[in-house]
């Protein structure tokens, strides 16, 4: 007799993909779940910010409204933004200090796999 399970569908329909080094930090309960979903909107480059409102027509000016000086932008926003990184610099969010996703979000995985414990996520944030 067969026996059907929802994992086993959904293992045969989803396309397998390399494993990443950052995946703990999404798929697991080390990170609070609005995180996770955050990180990895964030790592899609799914997350809505003005230059796809832009894009969209949704908006007339694309420009940061912290800086003003460049495009809002996933990336402009979490890694080059000055006002963006000097406000994390002052909520001692470290991770940020990256100019790349991969590298910021391996060093967020190590962080919090050296202690998995959940509140080591919110020294982090
Ligand atoms: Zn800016």
């Amino acid at each position: 007799m067969l026996v059907y399970s929802v994992r086993r569908v959904l293992e045969t329909l989803r396309k397998k993909a390399p494993e990443v080094s950052w995946h703990k930090l999404v798929w697991s309960n080390i990170c609070p779940p609005r995180y996770s979903l955050i990180v990895w909107l964030l790592k899609k480059n799914v997350i809505i910010m003005r230059d796809k409102l832009l894009q969209w027509g949704k908006v007339m000016d694309a420009s940061c409204p912290l800086c003003g000086l460049d495009v809002e932008t996933r990336d402009h926003m979490f890694l080059r933004c000055s006002l963006s990184l000097r406000l994390a610099s002052l909520l001692n969010c470290h991770f940020l200090r990256h100019n790349d996703w991969d590298a910021m979000l391996q060093f967020v995985s190590i962080a919090l796999c050296r202690n998995s414990q959940a509140r080591k996520w919110h020294a982090l944030v």
